[in-house]
């Protein structure tokens, strides 16, 4: 941003004053927000703010990070990735500029030779041999000084593009993960279902879906805040993990859902792994490590649906929440199978 001394004087005043205004704690990133907001840069973030205040949302923490992330830390990780673009440039250009040097100098080396070559062929005394000869070797040595640095820039330029190799990793992972538990992210989900059902279809396998939601987390957050929220979201990541198995791919569907893969599982078989990880789950008592306060049990309604070769994904996803809809419906800490459902709540739109 490059905003003259008074404009951005100006969008900061008015950023905190409507942040005061409602609420919103003054840290750096959701300072970030509405000074963005306020200097009109990104037209997505401002729609995205008037819809909230249109709707009289509270800007709460939940709200807050949302905004955030959803529009900021993909630009950072941007960021990041231009970065690193720049250094692969940057040394792909002196490893050229490198390699033009050791030809400069082969070729300087060829000139050497030749002229020696010439000059003994057609020598008369023995001084302008020793003179010639002399002088090839101090050139081999030039060359050999010459071939001894580029073998060692170019062991520094492999080092650095392995380097870079690996922050690249790092990023393609990261952009991966959902930051707050460690899972696979909606981004990594999709990815990793089309390519399960793609393998079902190949080997003739099953292929079935759990989607998982908090009941009554709203209520959870309001007791015990946010942060005690989503430290339980953390916590249900890791059992949910160690209740499947490692083919199984659970994941962060979006704020408070997930969704796990089943590769090579039928509905029956679905249906025990959704069991397993209900009962995981409401069998753990919650307690504050902070203060020792008992915060209860959480509980989660899921719903399974299996796939049917060659059917769009986006249905067999549709299967899952509408039993998931319909274990809610019946009292929640319940899991409900695709096979509950009648056809008259198959609703295809
Ligand atoms: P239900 O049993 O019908 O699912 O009730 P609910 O209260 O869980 O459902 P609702 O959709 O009304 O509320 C979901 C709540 O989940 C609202 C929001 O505060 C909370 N939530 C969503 N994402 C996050 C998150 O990332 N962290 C925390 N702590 N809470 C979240
Ligand atoms: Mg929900
Ligand atoms: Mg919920």
């Amino acid at each position: 941003m490059h905003d003259s001394f008074d404009q951005a004087l100006q969008y900061a005043k008015q950023a905190l004053e409507m942040m005061v205004e409602r609420n919103v704690p003054a840290t750096p990133n959701n300072f970030l927000v509405w000074y963005t907001h306020v200097s009109e840069r990104l037209p997505d973030l401002s729609r995205m703010i008037s819809i909230l205040m249109d709707n009289g949302q509270e800007f709460n923490d939940a709200v807050n990070g949302d905004l955030f992330t959803k529009f900021f830390s993909t630009e950072l990780e941007q960021q990041t990735l231009h970065e690193t673009t720049q250094r692969i440039e940057q040394e792909l250009g002196r490893i050229v500029g490198y390699v033009g040097d050791a030809g400069k100098g082969a070729s300087e080396f060829g000139e050497t030779l030749a002229t020696a070559e010439g000059e003994i062929t057609s020598a008369n005394g023995i001084e302008t041999i020793k003179a010639a000869v002399s002088k090839v070797i101090s050139d081999t040595r030039k060359m050999e000084e010459i071939n001894h640095n580029l073998e060692s820039q170019l062991a520094q330029s492999t080092q650095e593009v392995g380097q870079l190799r690996d922050d690249l990793e790092d990023m393609r992972r990261e952009a991966l993960t959902d930051a707050l538990t460690g899972i696979a992210n909606r981004k990594l989900f999709d990815m990793e279902l089309r390519r399960h059902a793609r393998d079902a279809m190949e080997a003739g396998e099953d292929m079935s879906l759990l989607m998982l939601d908090i009941d009554h987390f709203k209520k959870f957050n309001d007791t015990y805040g946010h942060q005690t929220g989503d430290e339980v979201l953390k916590l249900l990541a890791i059992t949910m993990t160690k209740s499947v198995k490692g083919s199984d791919v659970p994941a962060r569907y979006g704020g408070e859902e997930f969704a796990v893969i089943l590769p090579d599982t039928d509905q029956d078989g679905a249906f025990q792994v959704a069991e397993h990880i209900r009962n995981s789950i409401c069998n753990k008592k919650l307690v504050n490590r902070a203060n020792d306060q008992d915060l209860g049990q959480i509980t989660v309604s899921i719903g399974a649906s299996t796939f049917e070769f060659g059917e769009p994904l986006s249905d067999l996803i549709r299967r899952a929440d509408q039993s998931l809809y319909k274990a809610k419906a019946e009292g929640r800490n319940k899991v409900v199978s695709q096979s509950s459902l009648k056809s008259s709540e198959l609703t295809f739109t």
